[in-house]
C-alpha cells in the first residue's frame, strides 16, 4: 500500500544531474501531506522496537523525513553534513566515490558512546554514503542500529553492501 502511494508519486527525470542517471524526484511526495505522514507512521511502526537512541539523516534530502522519525520516536536527530557545513567542532570520514573523494562530517557531541543510532537517507543507491555514514559513527563510538530509507534502487545493490554492517533495513519502497 504505502509503497504503491510512493512509487506512484516519485518522478523520473532523465539525464539529471549527468547524462545516463534517472534522478528520484521525491519532491512530489513533500506536496502531499497525507502521504508524508504515511510514511512517517510506516518507518516509526517499523523501528519502534529496534531500542533506537538517535536517528542520523543524510544530507540533504536525508534530513525531510529523518527529523520527523526522530521526533516521532521521541529521540534525537543527527544531521550528517557534507565538508565545511556544520559550525562546531567534527569528526569527519573521507569516502571513494565513482571519480575523486567525499566528506562527510557530524559534530563531535552529537550522540553518546554506546548509542544505538539508526542510519536514514531519501534514497539507497550504492549504499556509499550511508556506509561511510556508519564507518563515522563506529569511529566516535556509537552502535548502528539499521538503516532506513523511503527508495531502494535495487540494481545498484546497496542492499548487499550495507547488509554485513546491520541486517536491520527499511526501504519502503524497494
Ligand atoms: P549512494 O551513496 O550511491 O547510495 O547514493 C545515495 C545518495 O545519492 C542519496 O543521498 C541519494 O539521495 C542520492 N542519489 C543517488 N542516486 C540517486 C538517484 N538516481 N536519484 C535520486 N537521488 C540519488
Amino acid at each position: 500500500m504505502i509503497e504503491q502511494q510512493i512509487k506512484a508519486a516519485i518522478r523520473d527525470i532523465p539525464d539529471f544531474p549527468k547524462p545516463g542517471i534517472i534522478f528520484k524526484d521525491i519532491t512530489p511526495i513533500l506536496k502531499d501531506p497525507v502521504l508524508c505522514e504515511n510514511i512517517n507512521s510506516a518507518f516509526t511502526e517499523k523501528v519502534k522496537d529496534m531500542g533506537i537512541d538517535a536517528v542520523a539523516g543524510v544530507e540533504s534530502r536525508g534530513f525531510l523525513f529523518g527529523l520527523s522519525l526522530a521526533t516521532k520516536l521521541g529521540v534525537p536527530f543527527i544531521p550528517v553534513r557534507k565538508a565545511g557545513k556544520l559550525p562546531y567542532s567534527v569528526n569527519q570520514k573521507v569516502y571513494e566515490l565513482e571519480y575523486g573523494t567525499a566528506t562527510i562530517e557530524i559534530h563531535t557531541d552529537a550522540f553518546q558512546k554506546g548509542d544505538r543510532i539508526l542510519i536514514h537517507d531519501d534514497l539507497l543507491a550504492t549504499g556509499g554514503t550511508v556506509t561511510a555514514t556508519s564507518e563515522l559513527i563506529k569511529e566516535m563510538g556509537g552502535e548502528v542500529a539499521g538503516f532506513s530509507f523511503v527508495v531502494g534502487l535495487s540494481f545498484l545493490k546497496g542492499r548487499e553492501k550495507i547488509e554485513p554492517i546491520s541486517d536491520d533495513i527499511i526501504i519502503l519502497a524497494d
